[in-house]
């Protein structure tokens, strides 16, 4: 099954992201937690990538497990990062040898130390060139990044929306975006590209904050802005990890109903594996997915 059949099955598409710990005991906590998240089961999960090392092959498990064990539709992610073409066909094998029959194709960061991406030897340089080749390789169903602040590498917004339009059209199916806390700026990037043409759905990016520390530089390292009440709040209450929590909570409902009333066609909740978020925020998006 490919996800953009539930996009265009249904009005709202709940999905979560997880990540795949790195060692075992940390991959069977996780598998314990996902158990606990069914009671609000999202229309489907994403599992990252990392930048190497055995978390990568942990994404192949942890995706198995949960389309296999859960019974729950899944997008592995995948990154140019470090990889060959070679080994990028190799992984492709083996997700569709599991049957995990979508793949979600970025770029990847820079790796540690480095300020810019550098392009692996015999590898892919942007995700628009992973897209096409997972295109080529067989029948995956492809989501993509986009950036409604624009990415944080490219200072120009519209260059920056072009290469996503370059991502569409080597064939990403739908687009996922980096989180923001100010709707404007979904709203306004998304009535820029129905302008323009685009017409698979986007699909907006919610991230909870935790307290100010953990935002900050988030939010830093993202390039993503942070309304200016929402930054006096959390640095008032910045020593008080609990009130910081219900603060991120509140100010992400409010924007999840917002979204709702603009007719948003899926919202992507970066879960970081937490159960708390998932049983804050889950009822309402599971209620919204109407599954
Ligand atoms: P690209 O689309 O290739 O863009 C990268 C930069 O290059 C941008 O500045 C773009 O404007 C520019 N660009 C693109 N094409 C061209 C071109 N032809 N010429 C010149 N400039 C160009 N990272 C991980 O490591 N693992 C994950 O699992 C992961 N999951 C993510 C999920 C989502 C929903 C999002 C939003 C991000 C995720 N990331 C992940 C982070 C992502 O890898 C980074 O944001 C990365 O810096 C860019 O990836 P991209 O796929 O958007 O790259």
């Amino acid at each position: 099954m490919h996800l953009i059949d539930l996009y265009q099955k249904q009005d709202f598409v709940f999905s979560i992201e997880i990540f795949p710990p790195k060692t075992e005991k940390g991959m069977e906590k996780l598998k314990t937690t996902l158990e606990k998240f069914k009671y609000c089961t999202p229309d489907y999960f994403s599992v990252t990538y990392g930048a190497g090392g055995t978390s990568r092959t942990n994404t192949h498990e942890m995706a198995a497990h949960i389309l296999h064990e859960l019974d729950v539709p899944t997008m592995a992610h995948l990154t140019c990062t470090a990889h060959t073409e070679k080994e990028i066909d190799d992984v492709l094998t083996k997700l569709r040898n599991s049957k995990i029959t979508n793949v979600m194709a970025l770029r990847g960061d820079p790796t540690a130390g480095k300020d810019h991406f550098v392009q692996p030897k015999g590898g892919y340089h942007y995700a628009s060139e992973l897209i096409a080749a997972v295109r080529k390789h067989s029948d995956f169903g492809i989501g993509a990044a986009g950036y409604p602040e624009g990415h944080v590498e490219n200072p120009d917004k519209d260059d920056d929306r072009k290469r996503l339009h370059e991502k569409i059209a080597a064939g990403a199916e739908f687009i996922v975006t980096q989180f923001f806390l100010d709707n404007t700026h979904f709203l306004h990037w998304r009535d820029q590209l129905h302008k323009e043409g685009v017409s698979v759905p986007l699909v907006a990016g919610i991230l909870p904050p935790a307290n100010w520390n953990a935002i900050s530089r988030l939010s830093d390292m993202c390039g993503v802005s942070i309304p200016e009440k929402l930054s006096q709040a959390l640095i008032k209450h910045e020593s008080d990890p609990e009130v910081s929590k219900i603060i991120g909570f509140e100010h992400v409902e409010k924007q999840i109903e917002e979204l709702l009333q603009e007719g948003v066609e899926g919202l992507h909740l970066y879960a970081l594996n937490s159960l708390e978020t998932v049983d804050r925020l889950g009822p309402k998006l599971k209620e919204a997915s109407g599954t």
